[in-house]
């Protein structure tokens, strides 16, 4: 990796900041240098015959590549696998990946920490310590990838890992056309999914992107006092604000958003929280994720009991809503958001 301060990351490096580099060269040709970077994993400028010379001199002089590096992996029982990766300046993030039958999900970060201090997770411990560049967020699923063996290649890719993704827009919006542009990663938008704390005002920014990926809401509580005390960002969007929002979202026909409600034992898990959370959703085009928590060492919270689960989850069902229980993955291999990272960060301080 040549990584002269001159030079910039291709990966990450928008049509548009080529276009405005290169701006004698026609479309196709930004295309064609796209489909060797992200479709034939094409490293190497000398190597993309189907460019002049000239072009290929020029894009050596003001690019270099560079992907998140693997720095440790953990195999877990249920075939997940938690990559901690290493970024160029010595950062820590991580990623999840999770087969099942039908599809091979890749969860990822796009801070370094998280500001939003929801008090049900680790990551939030480490405190926000830098945004994630447009070039660090795709390249977690190039670096990935690489690792992986052609059928285990990731098909869809989830916002859930490190970080609030709105609360670093830009990168994340880059990171999503390249991740769906047909020159590029070529994913559908219906396999890419970004989840968010519901900050209401980039929710709104986010919408006027045009970019129709999925959009996931952690919700977690049914009335304020309970909101404010898991996810501080409720103080400033309350629980109405972001259901009104939610409301005026432009969806595509039969596209509909998902409502993440972690389950904590005695704090949101009660058969009044059901029917109110039934009752915030009414009209609103969502299906329902029911997460009993995964516990780690230094939290408050529990998983509730799963027949208290169960009848939380029969409830919304009989109110028409489509609700799940999904089970937290890799819990054997510290598998909820942030708690690789920390625990890494924690070795590295004692
Ligand atoms: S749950 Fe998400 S938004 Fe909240 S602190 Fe953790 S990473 Fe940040």
């Amino acid at each position: 990796m040549d990584t002269d301060s001159n030079k910039q990351n291709f990966i990450g490096t928008s049509e548009t900041q080529l276009r405005e580099r290169f701006t004698n060269w026609k479309p196709y040709r930004i295309h064609q240098i796209f489909n060797w970077v992200y479709h034939y994993g094409c490293r190497d400028f000398s190597k993309m015959t189907n460019l002049s010379k000239t072009m290929r001199a020029q894009l050596n002089d003001h690019f270099y590549f560079s992907t998140p590096r693997v720095e440790n992996k953990t195999h877990s029982q249920d075939g997940s696998i938690k990559y901690l990766l290493k970024l160029d300046d010595g950062a820590l993030i991580e990623s999840v990946w999770m087969p099942s039958d039908s599809r091979k999900t890749l969860c990822i970060s796009t801070q370094v920490g998280c500001r939003l201090n929801c008090s049900f997770c680790l990551t939030a411990s480490l405190g926000l310590k830098r945004n994630l560049t447009a070039a660090e967020i795709i390249g977690q699923c190039m670096a990935i990838n690489e690792d992986l063996s052609q059928d285990e290649a990731i098909t869809n890719v989830v916002f859930m890992g490190m970080g609030e993704p709105l609360d670093n827009l830009g990168p994340v919006v880059d990171a999503l056309r390249l991740m769906t542009a047909p020159e590029a990663m070529r994913m559908s938008t219906r396999k890419v999914t970004v989840s968010t704390s519901g900050l209401v005002d980039k929710i709104n920014e986010f919408q006027k992107e045009n970019i129709h990926i999925n959009l996931a809401i952690s919700l977690n509580a049914t009335d304020d006092q309970t909101r404010d005390r898991l996810m501080p960002i409720n103080k400033k969007y309350p629980i109405k604000a972001l259901m009104d929002c939610l409301k005026n979202y432009p969806l595509k026909p039969q596209r509909r958003h998902t409502i993440e409600y972690v389950l904590l034992e005695g704090i949101n898990d009660s058969i009044d929280d059901a029917r109110r959370l039934a009752k915030w959703l009414k009209g609103i085009p969502c299906k329902i994720n029911l997460i009993p928590f995964n516990s780690f060492t230094r939290s408050e919270y529990r998983p509730p009991a799963d027949k208290k689960t169960l009848k939380f989850q029969d409830y919304l069902i009989g109110q028409n809503f489509s609700a799940f229980i999904r089970q937290n993955r890799a819990t054997d291999i510290l598998g909820a958001c942030g708690q690789l990272a920390a625990e890494s960060q924690k070795t590295s301080c004692v």
